[in-house]
């Protein structure tokens, strides 16, 4: 019995994303791990505000290496701990406001060292 979908496009067996053969075939390493953070307690976050133009303060956090600390998502947490905007830059985290306080706090709770 011949199969249903034999010579169509349907017929195609799942092939490898990186080396297009398949996938029985195929032998790919595993996917790469992601990076590997660094524990918070094995960090130290600095921040300070700033004041920009038209007198807009921001707190910046910063001393943390991207390479070692998702951003990020540190970024997002800030943000809702503070119900404020921010963004990264320079390989800082910037959060609209003067949130010093408060991020101080969420930052120890979460193990990192400070100052
Ligand atoms: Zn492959």
């Amino acid at each position: 019995m011949s199969r249903l979908f034999a010579g169509t496009p349907f017929d195609i067996p799942p092939t490898c994303d990186r080396c297009d053969r398949p996938i029985e075939s195929c032998d790919c390493p595993p996917e790469v791990a992601k990076p590997t953070w660094l524990p918070p307690s094995k960090q130290r976050a600095k921040i300070r505000t700033d004041q920009r133009k038209h007198r807009r303060v921001v707190t910046v956090i910063w001393g943390l290496s991207p390479d070692e600390t998702n951003l990020p998502e540190l970024l997002s947490v800030l943000k809702g701990h503070c119900g404020a905007g921010g963004c990264i830059s320079n390989d800082a985290i910037e959060l609209q406001g003067d949130h010093k306080q408060r991020v101080t706090d969420k930052l120890k709770k979460m193990e990192y060292r400070v100052g």
